[in-house]
C-alpha cells in the first residue's frame, strides 16, 4: 500500500487500519503521526483540554486480571474519601481554572445513588463545570439520577473489542453487557468516553483495529487508547507492558478515523515514557487528565506500578502542564471542553 495515498483517504477500512498499525519504518511512522496532528488541528484546533481527576476510592468489587485495584489484591491498602472531601478537592481544581472534574473509583457500591448525587450537585453549585463519572458499571436508574443531579459525561472503557479476550480477563463481566451500558448512557444524554488498553496478552493488531472501529460505530465523544502496565500483586504482574510506539500509532490512526472525538494523552503513556504526554499530543491527542487526588490517598490508587506524577504535589500540576503544552505551540483551553459532536449538533 502507498502510505501517502492511504493517509489522504477520508475513510479507512479494517485492513488499512491494520496496515498502518503495523508500520515499522520510522519515516512512514512519522508521516502517520504528522497526518494525525494535521487532522487534530482541523477538527479540534490547538487547544488542549485539562480534566482534573479525583480518584476518590480504591475499593473495587470487580476482579479484572490486569488491575491493581482488583478485589483479590489483599496487599493494597484501601481508602475512601468522604463526599465532603471530594467536593472540597473539586473546588480547588475549579480555582485552578480547570473546568472538567472526573470522579473516578473502583466499582464501589459503598457510595450509594444519593451520595454520588450529593457530590455532583454540590460541585455544580460552585461553577459551570463539566462532571465526568468513571465509576464502572452501575444500575441504569443510577445513571439517570446522576444525570439529573448534573453529571455530564461518563467514562467507561470497553478495554478490548474482542469478546473472547474480554471474557478471559473479566471473571464476572461480559463485553456485550459493557456495550449495553455505553449505549444506554449515550441514549440518556451523557457524553460518553470509552477506549482500550494496548499490549494485553494475546491481543492482535486486528483487535486494536476493531477497538478503533468500535469507537467509530458508537460515535463516542471521547476515546482513550493507553498502554497496559503490569500491576504488582496481580496475576499479570510479570507480563510485558504495552509498546509506546504502537500506542502512538493507535492514537494517530484513531484520530484519522474518529476525526473530532476527544483523545487523551494518557497518564499510562506518560508513565512508560517521560515525554509520553508531549508525544501523545503530537500524535493526535487534545486532552490531558492530571490527577488531583490528595495525599495520602493518591499513592494508594495503584492501578499499575510507578504512575507518573504520583509523588508530585498536585498544587503544581496545572502550571507544569501549561509549560509543557505551551512548549509545543499549543494552549490550555479555558472552556469546559464539551464534546465537539455536541457542539456541532447545537
Ligand atoms: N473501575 C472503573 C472502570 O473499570 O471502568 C474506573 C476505574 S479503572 C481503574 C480505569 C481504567 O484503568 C480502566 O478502564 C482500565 O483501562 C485502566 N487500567 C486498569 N488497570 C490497568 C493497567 N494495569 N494498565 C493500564 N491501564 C489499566
Ligand atoms: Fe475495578 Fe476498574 Fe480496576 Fe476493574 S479496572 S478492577 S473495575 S478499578
Amino acid at each position: 500500500m502507498d502510505i501517502n495515498e492511504l493517509l489522504k483517504k477520508e475513510n479507512l477500512n479494517r485492513d488499512e487500519i491494520v496496515y498502518l498499525l503495523g508500520l515499522s519504518d520510522e519515516k512512514e511512522i512519522n508521516l502517520l503521526l504528522e497526518r494525525a496532528d494535521e487532522v487534530r488541528r482541523i477538527y479540534c484546533g490547538d487547544e488542549v483540554h485539562l480534566r482534573g481527576i479525583i480518584d476518590f476510592s480504591n475499593y473495587c468489587e470487580q476482579d479484572c486480571l490486569y488491575c491493581g485495584l482488583r478485589k483479590s489484591n489483599k496487599k493494597l491498602p484501601r481508602y475512601r474519601m468522604t463526599p465532603d472531601e471530594v467536593v472540597e478537592v473539586a473546588h480547588k481544581i475549579i480555582n485552578k481554572g480547570i473546568f472538567t472534574i472526573v470522579l473516578q473509583s473502583g466499582e464501589d457500591g459503598y457510595y450509594d445513588t444519593d451520595q454520588i448525587a450529593y457530590i455532583i450537585y454540590s460541585i455544580k453549585q460552585k461553577a459551570d463545570v463539566a462532571i465526568t463519572l468513571s465509576l464502572g458499571e452501575r444500575d441504569f436508574e443510577e445513571y439517570r439520577t446522576w444525570k439529573i443531579a448534573g453529571a455530564d459525561r461518563y467514562l467507561i472503557k470497553h478495554e478490548t473489542a474482542n469478546p473472547k479476550l474480554y471474557a478471559a480477563f473479566h471473571e464476572n463481566q461480559k463485553l456485550n453487557e459493557r456495550l449495553e451500558h455505553i449505549r444506554f448512557l449515550k441514549e440518556i444524554g451523557y457524553q460518553v468516553g470509552s477506549g482500550n488498553m494496548i499490549g494485553l496478552p494475546n491481543q492482535t493488531l486486528e483487535d486494536i483495529a476493531d477497538d478503533i472501529l468500535l469507537c467509530k460505530e458508537y460515535d463516542l465523544d471521547m476515546a482513550a487508547f493507553g498502554p497496559f502496565i503490569p500491576a504488582p500483586d496481580t496475576p499479570w504482574e510479570n507480563k510485558k507492558a504495552g509498546d509506546v510506539v504502537l500506542t502512538l500509532k493507535t492514537m494517530a490512526v484513531a484520530r484519522i478515523v474518529l476525526k473530532d472525538a476527544h483523545i487523551p494523552a494518557t497518564t499510562a503513556l506518560a508513565t512508560l515514557d517521560e515525554d509520553g504526554r508531549i508525544k501523545g499530543l503530537k500524535a493526535g491527542a487534545n486532552v490531558v487528565m492530571p490527577d488531583f487526588t490528595p495525599s495520602p490517598y493518591r499513592e494508594k490508587y495503584q492501578i499499575y506500578a510507578d504512575r507518573r506524577c504520583v509523588n508530585d504535589n498536585p498544587d503544581y500540576c496545572r502550571s507544569c502542564l501549561q509549560l509543557q503544552i505551551e512548549s509545543i505551540g499549543r494552549k490550555v483551553s479555558s472552556s469546559r471542553g464539551d464534546s465537539f459532536k455536541l457542539l456541532s449538533h447545537k
